[in-house]
């Protein structure tokens, strides 16, 4: 029997990942989110969400979960999703809620349905409905992160989500073990275009450049994503021990409390443990003065300068030369903090002009890089179906013709088409 396949979102573009497969005859969705590019969040094709019978979720960001509780407006799938990612989900997508109110077709009551139709699984735990077996592993992107995988007594289906095979401050890399007995492997294609630099290298770049700036008196303000990010850079300041005082403000503090009640996830807890211990949580706008009183570091989402306390501090460090601002998350095109990098110009709803603030960009990716991709095909079986995803076109291409070249079958499937594959 063939398996059937389709992409709801994230089809030659990154944002909205959503996934439907139809096998043994059962529907399952695999991710469900939404694409924050312009002012309206979009959201993923629709689905029947009564013919689904099991949804999974592979990790909190929402691009992967932030279209998730529409399935329960109608349904009430189970929701198989790791512990952390289940919080970090539910801390992300009420605040999408806050900020884009009038575009979103759920409410609280659904993100609760979500809730109490989540079943969560520990790594390697295993979920079986009917003849299908899922069970989670570890991807190495963002605390709680997973690839999904799928069997059946006749094949194996796997999902990687957004992975990363490489060691992080914060995570240890994914754990490609699965990979090699996937039939049928569905894999993100982000950064096919080129390979990150090496860790090492980027953390002692990034340290050099803070102290220099430090140390003739500035302050740096660090635009980071609340869930993963955010935590990366504290541990990579608390590893180099960083002697100025470093903050934490906006969503990342709460994150930090959920990533630390499953501490055990992550590299080194006793480093993330020294990391928490070093920053100051800003709770009122006394502590936001003082932060920016005297140099130091701030740590803050949003990750691209929209929204959330980054913007405030932007405003205030920005006319100064003595400051900085490090970007360590990859900009979207039509974002703040790309234009920031491309043009050297910072506009918002409240402040627009030139950034005389020091700016600079660090690779901190928690994706794989080109050669990691390529690795990934090369882990696979030389029967095994690639299907390509969560890339731009260029990016899916770039995989398409080493999976191919190396003899696999490779798709690159547009949004909305049913693909068929044949095992
Ligand atoms: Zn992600
Ligand atoms: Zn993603």
């Amino acid at each position: 029997m063939p398996i059937r396949l389709k992409l709801l979102g994230a089809a030659k573009e990154v944002g909205r990942a959503g996934l439907l497969l139809d096998v043994e005859g059962e529907q399952v969705l695999l991710d469900y989110g939404v694409s924050l590019k312009g002012n309206e969040p979009e959201f993923p094709l629709p689905v029947q969400p009564r013919n689904i019978r099991v949804s999974a979720l592979s990790h909190a960001h929402l691009d992967h979960s932030g279209a998730l509780p529409l399935l329960y407006v109608s349904a009430r799938p189970p929701l198989l999703t790791t512990p952390l990612s289940l919080s970090l989900s539910e801390l992300l997508i009420r605040d999408f809620m806050k900020l884009s109110k009038y575009y979103i077709p759920y409410e609280l009551e659904e993100l609760e349905k979500m809730k109490d139709h989540a079943v969560p699984l520990v790594y390697n735990e295993v979920y079986e409905a009917g003849e299908l077996t899922f069970r989670m592993v570890d991807a190495g992107h963002i605390p709680g992160s997973s690839m999904i995988v799928l069997e059946t007594p006749s094949f194996t289906i796997v999902y990687t989500g957004d992975y990363a095979l490489h060691d992080t401050c914060l995570l240890r890399k994914g754990d490609s073990g699965a990979i090699a007995k996937a039939d049928v492997l569905i894999m993100e294609t982000t950064y096919a275009e080129f390979d990150h630099p090496p860790r090492d290298v980027v953390e002692k770049e990034f340290v050099s450049s803070l102290e220099e700036v430090l140390s003739a008196g500035g302050i740096v303000l660090i635009p980071a994503f609340a869930v993963g990010r955010a935590q990366e850079i504290l541990c990579v300041l608390a590893k180099h021990g960083v002697s100025y005082p470093v903050y934490v403000d906006g969503m990342a503090r709460r994150a930090n409390e959920l990533i630390a009640e499953s501490i055990d996830l992550l590299r080194d807890p006793r480093l993330f443990e020294k990391a928490l211990d070093m920053a100051r949580s800003i709770e009122d706008w006394d502590d936001r003065k003082r932060a920016l009183s005297s140099p130091g570091v701030i740590v803050s989402p949003a990750g691209m300068l929209k929204g959330g306390p980054s913007e405030y501090y932007m405003e205030k460090l920005m006319d100064d030369p003595r400051n900085a601002v490090f970007l360590v998350s990859f900009a979207i095109p039509e974002t703040p903090a790309r234009q920031v990098i491309e043009t050297g110009v910072y506009s918002s709803a409240t402040k627009k002009g030139i950034v005389k603030a020091r700016v600079e960009w660090f690779d901190f990716s928690a994706h794989c890089g080109r050669s990691e991709l390529e690795e990934t095909i090369r882990l696979t079986k030389r029967s095994a179906s690639i299907v390509l995803m969560h890339g731009e076109e260029g990016a899916e291409q770039v995989v398409y013709r080493y999976a191919t070249e190396s003899g696999r079958r490779a798709y690159a499937p547009s949004a909305g088409e049913w693909l068929e594959i044949e095992l």
